[in-house]
């Protein structure tokens, strides 16, 4: 059963905690985990193995790491809010992103992915700028990463180019082998031209590489490409422009029709959900029920710290939970296990990464995060054949209840102490760099005690 080293010895033991796996059985035992070269070698109750290092998780939760499908690793948030969507975009998102800079980038990828590790985000994909500068915070913080470069092409100068794209893909793909991955990310039909789509799927086919992009966010987008086309929808001109397939993640997807559900199941598109961004911008609920019926892999994402305004995926687990009981009126459906599942296999299926992490499972990369349990909010906890811990993690727990992280058997956090970032020089540094960002985009004043 367990393949230890010369020594007797696996590199990581975790210890006596209620171990959800997330496997189709929704198999829960209280044992342990045993980590060797990276992935799971061992799991069941009291293995009674010799690791290197080990993680006491008696009495708290282990299970998959959470899959961030959809976010943005930028640097400003709690600022331009209350806005309506395409005037957010247009005259503050888009015009602000023009003026970041690599420095502002590397600051934002380490508040992010700091915040991601002490939250239990195991995996993320980003789609934003300079994303070389990400990709080396990521070499060095250890979470899995997707970076797609988001690009642009209208306002020119707001994001990153086919060649700038291109030139990050050459550098990256084979520099951190499968922990690190480079894609393609076509910002939206809106804001790219029609030949950009045609570009990237012909070289995404090249590179062998997934897209990343944005469909149907807002009522306001199905009105532009209505009027460009003479009456299609976002996802049907998207498959026009860009051949939709299995490599494509699409954002939101709140504005389908029947027929667009449709469309997407038969291309085998995935589907990221961002509910707290969904409500937070007032652009509507994606029908996650009817994706999921249809068979499409649909994934949990937070979207940036701009429109969430933060990277908490327990958090977003419960947001989208809420928000399908309150627009259906029905309390049955999302349940917490099915909430469990959307946000680590869900969204590992999402992203292509299904085979690797999602579950805990002998073979898989251990990709796993420990969850107190011992928290006033967590009481009653009843543990034994899993008990009523799916519920507690989901509906009373947050993101600052993960104790320990880790990815490929690497510990990025125990007991909520960080190993991998220094982060203690961080806040000041996003600190200084936000306020030169927000300089050079010409809006510091308004936005500190400014406009309200
Ligand atoms: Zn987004």
């Amino acid at each position: 059963m367990v393949a230890p080293d010369r020594t007797g010895r696996v590199d990581l033991l975790v210890r006596g905690g209620v171990v959800l796996t997330m496997d189709d059985a929704w198999t829960v035992f209280e044992g342990d985990v045993a980590v060797e070269g990276g992935d799971i070698v061992a799991l069941g109750p009291d293995l009674g193995i010799r690791a290197t290092r080990v993680l006491e998780a008696r009495g708290n939760a282990v299970m998959p790491g959470l899959v961030n499908a959809h976010m943005h690793e930028v640097l400003d948030r709690g600022l331009f809010e209350d806005l309506p969507f395409m005037r957010w975009l247009e005259e503050f998102a888009l015009p602000k992103d023009k003026a970041y800079e690599p420095r502002h980038m590397r600051a934002a990828a380490l508040m992010n992915q700091l915040e991601m590790i002490q939250g239990g985000t195991t995996a993320f994909i980003d789609i934003f700028r300079f994303p070389a500068e990400a990709a080396a915070v990521a070499e060095r913080s250890g979470l899995r990463a997707t970076f797609a470069p988001q690009l642009i092409d209208e306002p020119l100068g707001a994001g990153e180019t086919l060649d700038s794209s291109v030139a990050f893909i050459e550098e990256w793909r084979d520099r951190v082998p499968d922990r690190i991955r480079t894609w393609f990310g076509p910002h939206a039909i809106y804001s790219c031209h029609e030949e950009t789509f045609a570009r990237v799927r012909e070289l995404a086919g090249r590179y062998g590489v997934g897209i990343h992009t944005h469909l149907a966010e807002s009522v306001a987008e199905v009105e532009i490409v209505r009027g460009r086309t003479g009456g299609l929808t976002p996802a049907a001109y998207l498959d026009r422009l860009l051949g939709l397939g299995p490599d494509v993640v699409a954002a939101h997807c709140i504005q389908l029709d029947d027929a667009d559900v449709e469309l997407l199941a038969d291309r085998d598109v995935a589907v990221a959900h961002c509910p707290t961004s969904n409500m937070k911008l007032g652009n509507g609920v994606a029908r996650v029920l009817e994706m999921q019926g249809a068979g499409i892999r649909v994934g949990l994402g937070t979207d940036s710290v701009m429109t969430n305004n933060n990277l908490d995926m327990v958090e977003e687990m419960r947001q989208a939970g809420l928000l399908q009981k309150l627009h259906r009126r029905d309390a049955t459906v999302m349940s917490a296990p099915s909430l469990l599942r959307l946000a680590t296999i869900g969204s590992a299926r999402a992203l292509g990464l299904g085979d690797r992490i999602g579950t805990l499972e002998v073979g898989k990369a251990a990709d796993l995060i420990v969850v107190d349990l011992h928290t006033a909010h967590a009481w009653p906890a009843f543990r034994e054949r899993g008990g009523n811990v799916a519920e507690h993690i989901v509906w009373s727990s947050n993101d600052s209840d993960v104790l320990a992280t880790v990815v490929e058997g690497r510990v990025l956090m125990e007991d909520r102490v960080v190993e991998t970032i220094e982060f203690d020089e961080i806040e000041e540094l996003v600190d200084r760099e936000a306020r030169d960002l927000l300089a050079k985009a010409g809006v510091l004043d308004s936005v500190i005690g400014g406009t309200r």
